[in-house]
């Protein structure tokens, strides 16, 4: 492997988040019924007119600025020809020559070393139909042809399946921070294909790249890089020479396979889309651009040490996960404390939700509940055993603790004659534990708060409990 090094470059396809399609006034919606959200335009109908979805530009443009590329302030759609039968108008609608941004940057960090891995280009183009193989038969649902789709094309700059899974996590994030795309890989929203070679140290010489192609998990791309990365260093230790081909990636064998040979470049004929205007991006346009992108993870990340006194660790995984740290704010707005929330969310909720293989947008919580269970904690009302006791269904039913804690009958004992009495219970029937107390065995004082908690469920007050008990026992020391 030493005299090998990987190189990765990446293309990603981002479906935005706008309502409609790039071109014409269908639903972008994921899930309808096939052939529901179509018209003329996407259907490839000859005569038709294309109007720019004006939004995606926007969207296109915010995530170039976030990637520290420059920005085009002329740019133009273009054809690209070919015949597939997802394509109807045998053209893509997509950028050439003048993409929207391009040579930026976006930093990644494996093991505390910082990384920057060079954008190449960012564009804006139409998504194709979607192909569905039953049997012998195939089936076209033109409801995705249209959708927006923005590429992302680096720099061979990646070495390792780390960096890329490292890459796309934050790109991905940054992605959803920005609010244009969902992220989800598993229902094609978010696309990568990785091409990768082997750099020959040795003779400093190029290898043949390979694309690959089906990855439906930022996991999957791991796993498809090391395993090409193993099959290429097989062949070129065997003496064997790579082949330039597109491969896909089958999850059920964990094995890239060949799909088509790439022996000549296609020819797509490009030429500049004559029925759309160009896009002009003035100074006023784009500084309104500019000022709609949000907070971004590492400015989040940074000022959740510095001005909430998180842990660098704490802050970071709050960030990683924008529903978390959306819940962290909420929660944080109606309750100062933020080293206590982080605490119940990074430990209680994210253990709940792992223990259940869920994900936050799979259960009802809400910040106010926590808010809520954290003010029972505050004044007494619950201990601290309860609210974990209660936790798992405030989070998985989406319950008020206050509700849950009525119905179970789990408000804390903080009346001191009840506590009085059942002190007095305990004492009568630990006599031993007493006796060796009284020999001066502290010890015997946990046991016996233990039997009080035991015979209150948990639910005594347990500073007023320990203070009653003290009291009980130190006058029968007398
Ligand atoms: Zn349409």
């Amino acid at each position: 492997m030493n005299r090998y090094l990987p190189v990765v470059g990446m293309e990603v396809h981002a479906e935005l988040l706008t309502k409609s399609k790039m071109f014409c006034r269908c639903s972008t919606r994921f899930g309808a019924p096939p052939n529901s959200q179509t018209c003329p335009v996407c259907l490839g109908f000859p005569g038709v007119l294309p109007v720019t979805n004006k939004r995606a530009v926007e969207f296109t443009i915010m995530t170039a600025l976030a990637l520290d590329c420059e920005i085009a302030r002329y740019a133009h759609f273009a054809r690209k020809n070919y015949f597939y039968p997802d394509l109807p108008k045998n053209y893509q609608i997509s950028q050439y020559e003048l993409p929207l941004g391009k040579n930026g940057r976006l930093e990644i960090e494996i093991g505390g070393k910082k990384k920057a891995i060079r954008i190449r280009r960012v564009h804006l183009e139409e998504d194709t139909g979607r192909l569905i193989h039953m049997g012998d038969k195939s089936y076209i649902d033109f409801n995705r042809s249209g959708v927006p789709l923005m590429e992302i094309v680096t720099e061979p700059d990646i070495n390792s399946p780390e960096e890329a899974k490292e890459f796309l996590e934050r790109l991905r994030l940054l992605l959803q921070y920005l609010g244009v795309c969902d992220g989800k890989m598993e229902e094609g929203s978010l696309r990568c294909e990785p091409n990768i070679s082997l750099y020959d140290l040795e003779t400093d010489s190029w290898g043949t790249k390979v694309e690959i192609k089906n990855l439906g998990s930022i996991r999957a791309v791991g796993e498809a890089l090391e395993y090409e990365i193993n099959r290429q260093l097989k062949i070129l230790q065997s003496g064997g020479t790579i082949v330039q081909e597109t491969r896909g990636w089958s999850e059920e064998r964990k094995e890239t396979f060949s799909m088509r040979s790439k022996e000549e470049a296609h020819d797509y004929r490009y030429f500049p889309e004559p029925d759309i205007p160009p896009i002009i991006v003035d100074d006023e346009w784009l500084r309104e651009i500019r000022e709609r992108i949000p907070e971004l993870p590492a400015e989040k990340e940074e000022r959740f040490v510095k001005e909430m006194g998180l842990s660098k660790e704490e802050a970071h995984i709050l960030v990683v996960s924008l529903p978390l740290a959306r819940l962290f704010e909420e929660a944080i707005s109606l309750y100062p404390e933020p080293k206590k929330v982080a605490n119940w969310l990074i430990s209680d909720f994210q253990g709940i939700l792992n223990t259940e293989k869920k994900s936050i947008e799979e259960v009802p919580f809400r910040a106010e509940f926590l808010v809520e269970m954290l003010k029972l904690l505050d004044d007494g009302t619950i201990s601290i055993r309860i609210a974990k006791e209660i936790f798992p269904q405030v989070v998985l039913e989406g319950k008020a603790p206050k509700k849950i804690v009525e119905e179970k009958g789990l408000l804390q004992i903080a009346d001191e004659e009840v506590i009085r009495r059942i002190v007095m219970e305990v004492i009568s029937e630990e006599k031993e534990a007493v006796e060796q107390y009284l020999k001066g065995k502290e010890k015997a004082m946990g046991f016996l708060m233990g039997q009080i908690m035991k015979k209150t469920k948990g639910k005594a007050n347990p500073s007023i409990a320990s203070q009653i008990l003290k009291e009980k026992l130190e006058e029968l020391k007398r």
